[in-house]
């Protein structure tokens, strides 16, 4: 029987958990399945634990090798373009591939408050880095500091966010700090 090809088009969260359901299926019934994860980063990022990386160094990229052996083919590349009409899709490399099914998985975009507001949102590796040093660089300030008043008040960070990520970010700062 002829293997069916699949492309999933974003290696996050979704994307892993539609390859894991697919493998399942196909298994189950018994049929073979070609599947092909493109992903514009060679690593899955663990973007739930990107509240680690204000205080800390975690591992936060892990390699596509590392969840799937030889039975998914992962391919580096930026998705370009959709032509559902003719079942291909353009990507920056290689250019132009074609499937049977097309799952896409990008993500979303994070809206981010606007800059005169102040603050840095917590959206990517880069930004908890940022948080990271102007932490560092704020716990460096009272240590000239003489009166104990000021020395507080230089030593206050806020978290603005209540759902379960400031919770997170709050706790792992304050056990660094
Ligand atoms: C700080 C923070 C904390 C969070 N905490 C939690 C939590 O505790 N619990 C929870 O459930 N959710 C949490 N979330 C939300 C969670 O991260 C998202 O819901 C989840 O990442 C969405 O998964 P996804 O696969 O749809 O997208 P993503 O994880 O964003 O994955 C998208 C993938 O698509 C790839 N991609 C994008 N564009 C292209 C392109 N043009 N070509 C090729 N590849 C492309 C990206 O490289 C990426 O690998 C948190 C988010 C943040 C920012």
């Amino acid at each position: 029987m002829e293997s069916k090809t699949i492309l999933i088009v974003g290696g996050g969260y979704a994307g892993l958990n539609v390859i894991r359901a697919l493998q399942k299926q196909y298994a189950h019934a018994k049929q073979k399945v070609r599947l092909i994860l493109i992903d514009k980063e060679p690593y899955h990022l663990r973007k739930v634990l990107l509240f680690k990386a204000a205080a800390g160094e975690p591992k936060l990229r892990v390699p596509f090798s590392c969840y799937f052996d030889d039975e998914v083919t992962c391919i580096t590349a930026a998705l370009t373009s959709v032509k559902a009409s003719h079942h291909t899709i353009q990507v920056a490399y290689p250019d132009g591939t074609a499937g049977a099914r097309l799952v896409l998985a990008l993500g979303s975009v994070v809206v981010s408050p606007p800059p005169e507001q102040g603050g840095i949102p917590l959206t990517s590796v880069a930004a908890a880095e940022q948080i990271r040093n102007e932490l560092k660089r704020k716990v460096e300030q009272p240590r000239m500091e003489r009166e104990p008043a000021r020395q507080k008040s230089l030593l206050s960070a806020a978290v603005v966010d209540s759902s379960i990520t400031g919770m997170e970010a709050s706790a792992e700062i304050a056990y660094w700090l």
